[in-house]
């Protein structure tokens, strides 16, 4: 922490201590974690926080003893539980099915006179349906993305892609660049598996709309990161926009996680060598096939580096775990490697030991790795992924992209160029450069404490027109 300026809580409380913010998190790990950094951060600029979510993957409220909860039964039942083979109706299900009982429980929250008075409702901007139920209860919404800026304007780009008849996207332009959102190229764009193509231009149109209609929009991101982008999304969206990331700079994430932690992450990489360690997840949702599956491990072995692997079960379809790797895999480690179900991931990439990260770019997981100025192995799987992912080996350049060359071969050259050929080294030197960089911008002056600075002011407008009116 110590990015959060000169005034204690105790002053800021004084300030805004009496303004109540409501913040609604989309129910998916990545999302969960933003928003409730967000809280907590709003937290100790005085605010008083509540928390309203979903039955399903409800966060610990014993994790955040000075915030209250409130859930609300969200009707899923556990075949609709969330899986990469159909995110958009996972998010065009909950949108329907939450908007009476989420109602409700906010109509609960603000009718509360024990409480101190409610003044802006914050919602994750996947939860479109909420700025209706915002504008009938009479609060101001505002929203929250937790992707990329960048992402944000490649998402706004397809429906106009779509309509010159880029889209589905063909073969033979793969590797087209796209003018409209450089440096992009045609499968760097993120579409999201579907059995129903058009759900992504309904659920993008709808985001879209709601957020235009809210009053104001936060990013997790920095200036330094992705300050041209920034200023081109204030140009097309016009309400007030503050980037105040990156958030996990204020707040560890690990006290949001779903899943348990494995410790013996630490533990094992206390014994080995500083910057030795490739470190490999690909998150919370994304999963691979057993063919993919056994080339990774095949190629992290052979590259003879040390590595600490995360394989979430039921991230490899079919599979429950590991039982797809040959039995002598784990004696051919000879220590050497180290696998857990689910890791502190900031934890570890801040570890002295960490060389590099294949990651599959999650937003998260990609600022988290740019903070610890750790460079990447990008394998993304959909979505903004695939964004975050070209961003990080062509404009960042502070990683390499496999490019769909999941083959043991190629794995093991990567790994090595990554970690340790000198052909790495301008890599491995730009990522120190870009984490000093965005550490920049939590000092006195910096783009995400002045931007930090202007949202508590904003909300503390919010909340005296909504006291006096
Ligand atoms: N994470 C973690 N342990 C793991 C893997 C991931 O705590 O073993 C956390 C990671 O630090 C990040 C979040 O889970 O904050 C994943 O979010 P991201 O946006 O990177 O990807 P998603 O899971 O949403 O695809």
């Amino acid at each position: 922490m110590g990015y959060l300026g000169s005034q204690s809580r105790s002053q800021l409380k004084k300030e805004n201590g009496h303004h109540k913010i409501v913040l609604f998190p989309f129910p998916l790990q990545g999302h969960i974690n933003s928003m409730l950094q967000l809280a907590s951060i709003l937290h100790s600029q005085g605010f008083n926080i509540c928390i309203v979510h979903t039955q399903y993957n409800s966060p610990n409220p014993r994790n955040f003893p000075h915030f209250t909860f409130n859930s609300f039964p969200d009707g899923l039942l556990e075949t609709e539980y969330v899986s990469e083979s159909d995110l958009l109706a996972f998010i065009a299900r909950l949108n329907i099915s939450c908007t009476v009982p989420f109602r409700d429980c906010l109509q609960k929250v603000l009718c509360d006179d024990s409480e101190d008075p409610v003044a802006c409702l914050i919602t994750d901007g996947v939860w479109y349906f909420s700025q209706v139920v915002a504008d009938e209860l009479k609060i101001p919404r505002i929203v929250l993305r937790s992707t990329s800026i960048s992402s944000i304007s490649a998402f706004s780009a397809l429906s106009a892609l779509s309509e010159k008849g880029c889209l589905p996207i063909k073969d033979s332009e793969l590797d087209k660049a796209v003018p409209e959102v450089p440096p992009l190229k045609m499968k760097d764009l993120p579409v999201v598996h579907t059995k129903n193509p058009e759900d992504l231009q309904q659920i993008l149109a709808n985001m879209g709309r709601e957020t235009r209609a809210s009053s104001g929009l936060i990013c997790n991101s920095s200036e330094e990161l992705e300050g041209t982008k920034l200023a081109k999304a204030r140009q097309a969206i016009p309400i007030p926009i503050f980037v105040i990331g990156p958030f996990h700079k204020y707040f560890i994430a690990s006290s949001s996680s779903l899943l348990a932690q494995d410790m013996s992450s630490i533990s094992w990489l206390n014994k080995q060598k500083p910057k030795s360690v490739i470190y490999v997840s690909l998150g919370s949702i994304a999963s691979i096939n057993a063919a993919k599956f056994l080339e990774i491990a095949l190629g992290l072995v052979n590259s003879e580096q040390p590595f600490l692997w995360v394989v979430r079960p039921g991230s490899i379809c079919g599979l429950h775990w590991l039982e797809h790797l040959p039995s002598s895999f784990l004696e051919m480690l000879n220590g050497r490697g180290h696998i857990v179900k689910w890791a502190p991931q900031q934890e570890v990439l801040a570890h002295q030991a960490i060389g590099g990260f294949w990651t599959h770019c999650g937003w998260n997981s990609t600022m988290e790795s740019i903070c610890e100025g750790v460079p990447m192995i990008c394998m993304p799987s959909f979505g903004d992924q695939k964004v975050n992912a070209r961003y990080v080996s062509d404009f960042w350049r502070v990683g390499l992209h496999l490019e769909d060359k999941l083959e043991r071969g190629e794995i093991e050259r990567t790994i090595r160029r990554l970690m340790a050929d000198p052909a790495g080294e301008a890599i491995r030197d730009r990522a120190v450069s870009l984490k000093d960089k965005v550490d920049q911008c939590f000092k006195e002056g910096g783009s995400s404490y002045r931007s930090l600075y202007s949202l508590t002011g904003y909300l503390s407008s919010l909340s005296d027109s909504a006291f006096r009116g």
